[in-house]
């Protein structure tokens, strides 16, 4: 058994961990899905499941603080060259099996804060951080060209404006630059809606901390959820 830290693009993975949420189905482009956080002292990764595989993960009926046991998991190659999050996906070959252990870190445990010079690359961890410079809180994508452009794109099209904050914080120990992955953490973080993201004083921002959940890649953290 591995801990969560060897989780690898490209390579499997057999580890024990704590279940940190309720399972959560999905359907992404009329596939179904079964997604869950599970973690260990190390690191906390996505296991995913997609039908049929979903039925490994509905028959074990898992529920928050439940520790599973996973052979065989495999951590998806395309990971290697994308800013994905750590992944656990559940394949014909994986085994899942509901375990009960003495001495394995509890969920709050799994969700500690952690200092960001220990944090290695591909591993999710909550920060706690002040924020020193914002670089926008708004970005356009424009769609008939398929990529990131200015508020009006090279081809002459006007995008939507897409609610993301992008800038660098430091916890004390390193100094990164981070991006928010959703409009619901844009929102989270400013207490703003999208309508003002244009508008928003980012001064406030750099005026107290936030405790921050997210992952690290390539030297840039991505945030997934504001929990402070
Ligand atoms: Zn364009």
């Amino acid at each position: 058994m591995n801990t969560l830290n060897k989780l690898t693009p490209g390579e499997n993975i057999s580890a024990t961990a704590r279940v940190l949420n309720k399972p959560e189905s999905q359907t992404v482009r009329d596939k179904k899905l079964i997604k869950l956080k599970v973690g260990d002292s190390a690191n906390i990764a996505n296991l995913v499941a997609w039908a049929p595989m979903h039925k490994k993960i509905l028959k074990l009926n898992l529920d928050k603080g439940d520790l599973v046991e996973i052979k065989l998991g495999s951590c998806p190659k395309s990971h290697k060259t994308t800013n994905r999050p750590p992944t656990i996906t559940v394949n014909p070959n994986t085994i899942l099996k509901k375990i009960s252990l003495k001495n394995f870190p509890s969920v709050e445990e799994c969700m500690g804060i952690k200092f960001l010079d220990e944090l290695e690359d591909y591993r999710y961890a909550s920060a706690r951080v002040f924020i020193s410079s914002i670089y926008n809180t708004v970005v356009y994508f424009c769609e008939k060209c398929k990529k990131f452009s200015e508020k009006m794109c090279d081809c002459g099209n006007f995008p939507d404006a897409i609610f993301s904050i992008s800038g660098i914080f430091s916890d004390g120990t390193r100094t990164i630059p981070f991006t928010t992955l959703t409009e619901d953490v844009a929102e989270k973080m400013t207490n703003s809606k999208k309508p003002g993201a244009e508008k928003i004083n980012v001064k406030i921002l750099m005026e107290h901390p936030f405790t921050l959940f997210g992952y690290l890649r390539n030297e840039h953290f991505y945030v997934e959820d504001v929990v402070e």
